[in-house]
């Protein structure tokens, strides 16, 4: 799905790391996080390099955390666009159309039982994401776009 609607998110037109892919140039922004964000919740990055889809459910999810005085619980932020295979298998991450981001990882690694709380799960799930906590194989850091 994710490549009938972005397309492969490499190609071989791009020879340098600062040069876009095709993909990049069409679907990824740089994304100036609102300042009350970034204020709320430090762990934040200022600018987010993901993709277009991205950034209502994600913010969306950022005024969640606010709204519902989760702040404290959001501890890192461990990434978006990565263009890698699902670890240990054969199949594109959804992180390599950035769509999918990692959250408070040393405490949710892969296969290891997710450590946070339901109420921060939902405030990501009602925004519009899947949450790998809920897999076979545990992902508890990991959420992407439910619907692309
Ligand atoms: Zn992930």
């Amino acid at each position: 799905m994710c490549i009938k609607k972005y397309g492969i998110p490499y190609d071989d037109v791009a020879t340098s790391v600062n040069e876009n892919t095709a993909f990049e140039g069409k679907h990824m922004i740089l994304w100036d996080v609102p300042n009350d964000i970034n204020i709320e919740l430090p762990c934040v990055p200022n600018r987010i390099y993901c993709n277009k889809d991205l950034v209502v459910p994600l913010e969306k999810a950022f005024r969640n955390i606010i709204d519902r005085g989760l702040q404290k619980e959001l501890k890192t932020w461990d990434g978006c666009f990565n263009i890698r295979n699902k670890r240990g298998l054969s199949s594109l991450s959804l992180h390599s159309w950035a769509i999918a981001i990692d959250i408070n990882a040393a405490w949710n690694g892969l296969g290891k039982v997710p450590t946070m709380s339901r109420e921060l799960v939902a405030c990501f799930t009602e925004a519009g994401f899947d949450w790998g906590g809920t897999w076979a194989r545990l992902d508890g850091m990991h959420f992407q776009l439910s619907k692309i």
